[in-house]
């Protein structure tokens, strides 16, 4: 046993042992030491720390604020949908109450039906019946129950379908108009301005 370690430590750890390991260790600790390493590795650390530190903090800010601009925003959206919404809902109302007749409280009792409607051709052949008054537009395939709105069946608020519309169109004394007759282009202008329904 002592004869193969012998030879072996004489042959491998001879050479190696001899120039490095025991003699530069005690130099290499005594040279941080020497120049004060310690107390600059303790400050870097927390300074560390602190710019760590301040970077969280300055993140949650900036989420808290950036929380609280999208709770504005979407407070601002939800006001904006509300208003529309009852703007929506009043202009329903208003057709709903609507009696489609010229006159208003002026109008005589006795006196025949004139409604305040009419039917307007666009260009691309499409007609309509609108009512100046309430701006409600009865469109082809419109029934007393739904209106059809972008091929969607939707209640009919009105109660007035189609045939009933053009009824109304025909014995109103308004003529009906066109897109295509400059004379009417105040009341085609109004269409562009009006509610959709
Ligand atoms: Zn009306």
């Amino acid at each position: 046993m002592s004869d193969y370690k012998n030879p072996s430590a004489d042959g491998q750890t001879g050479p190696f042992k001899a120039p490095v390991p025991e003699p530069k260790v005690p130099t290499l600790e005594s040279m941080p030491k020497a120049e004060t390493g310690s107390g600059q590795q303790k400050a870097e650390p927390s300074k560390t720390d602190i710019l760590v530190h301040l970077l969280m903090e300055r993140e949650a800010r900036a989420a808290k604020k950036e929380q609280a601009e999208e709770n504005a925003r979407l407070a601002k959206e939800k006001q904006r949908d509300i208003n529309a919404k009852s703007s929506y809902e009043d202009a329903l109302a208003k057709q709903a109450k609507c009696r489609h007749l010229k006159g208003g409280k002026n109008r005589i009792r006795t006196q025949a039906k004139d409604h305040s409607v009419y039917v307007h051709r666009f260009i691309n052949n499409e007609q309509i019946v609108r009512c100046f008054l309430c701006n409600m537009k009865w469109k082809q395939g419109d029934t007393r129950d739904t209106l059809l709105r972008g091929g969607k069946r939707i209640p009919n608020h009105t109660k007035l379908g189609w045939d009933d519309a053009l009824t109304m169109a025909a014995e109103s004394s308004n003529q009906p108009s066109s897109s295509e007759i400059p004379l009417n282009v105040v009341s085609s202008a109004e269409q562009v301005a009006g509610q959709e329904i």
